[in-house]
């Protein structure tokens, strides 16, 4: 079996410089996600055309202080040039829950991922939020810095985080100090009433990227981390499966970009339907990206689209299982 894997890789590292298309012709973008700016180093050698997450958190974390602005406008920068100038989505931090640092001390909470995460966290502590908008924008002159906000719930939330957002522009504006004319914001579509109310965000934001890891928690009360109710944490439960369907197509149709990054972008096994549903982005750890790849390369959107319309129809788990072997099994697999 080792030496199987090993085969299968190496026949996959052959597709790494061909263009993600599908079988008919549709290009799809391959991103990568990561957590540290040494990461983005090896983004684009992995066949990826930029990065579609980077969670900044993990620049806050294991430190017993908060990294300044110009630390992080340091790490930012490192990251917008080794990527030449590629998108790179950077996602504003995600504390809280599960990523509790050293500094932050919001004492206990009862039912931690239902607390004070977040952009929530962000928005209660603004200086802390202007300290990473205003690094982010400053990295924007070195390449193409985008910012996503994470866990917003709303439309409410998402225009206090923009306001401060324009806060931050304005003080630099102030301070003569320069950032790009145009910077691309967006939201991550995470938490089920963000995805029930998409369309009123579509206004207001250049893209979105949903997050199918908190998506699947959220939507199902199913704890991502507690390996008691695992069992439970469907990613292809018919309610999850319509609250991305609407994101996408609601996105598609005010024609805002729309991603995924959560994990199931990277796994192969769900390629055909997310292509299905209309995705044509996808962001996840970089050693999945060619074996997805090779999955769009041999995928058909006009046979699946029928196909997957099935799916989205169903309500009833086996039936779904069934359809999805179907699907992965097609005449293109
Ligand atoms: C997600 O929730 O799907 C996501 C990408 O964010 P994280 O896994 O960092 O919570
Ligand atoms: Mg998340």
């Amino acid at each position: 079996r080792q030496r199987a894997c090993v085969e299968a890789r190496r026949k996959l590292s052959s597709i790494r410089n061909t263009d993600a298309i599908t079988g008919d012709g549709t290009p799809i973008e391959l991103l990568a996600n990561i957590e540290l700016p040494q990461d983005a180093a090896n983004v684009l050698e992995s066949g990826a055309v930029g990065v579609g997450l980077f969670r900044s958190e993990f620049l806050f974390l294991g430190r017993d202080s908060l990294p300044s602005e110009d630390e992080q406008f340091a790490a930012y920068r490192e990251v917008a040039e080794a990527t030449n100038g590629a998108p790179v989505t950077v996602r504003t931090m995600d504390l809280g829950a599960d990523k509790n640092p050293r500094w932050l001390n919001h004492g206990a909470a009862e039912n931690p991922a239902l607390g004070l995460t977040g952009v929530r966290l962000c928005l209660a502590e603004p200086l802390m939020f202007r300290a990473q908008l205003r690094a982010l924008l400053r990295a924007t002159v070195y390449g193409k810095i985008r910012i996503l906000f994470p866990m917003i719930n709303g439309l409410g939330e998402l225009k206090q985080a923009l306001a401060q957002l324009e806060y931050a522009k304005k003080e630099l504006r102030e301070e003569n100090i320069p950032f790009a004319d145009k910077v691309e914001v967006g939201a991550m579509i995470e938490i089920p009433s963000a995805a029930l109310v998409v369309g009123s965000f579509v206004k207001y934001v250049d893209f979105l990227s949903i997050g199918t890891n908190d998506l699947i928690q959220y939507t199902l009360a199913v704890d991502r981390n507690d390996d008691s109710v695992s069992h439970l944490y469907d990613p292809v439960h018919p309610a999850v499966l319509k609250l991305i369907s609407h994101t996408i197509k609601t996105a598609t149709k005010a024609g805002v970009q729309v991603s995924v990054c959560g994990e199931m972008a990277g796994d192969e096994r769900l390629t055909r339907l997310l292509l299905g549903m209309g995705l044509r982005r996808f962001s996840m750890h970089p050693a999945n990206l060619l074996a997805v790849k090779q999955n769009v390369l041999n995928s058909h959107l006009d046979t699946l689209a029928p196909q997957v319309a099935r799916i989205l129809r169903s309500e009833d788990p086996d039936r779904i299982a069934d359809l999805l072997t179907q699907l992965n099994a097609g005449p293109d697999a």
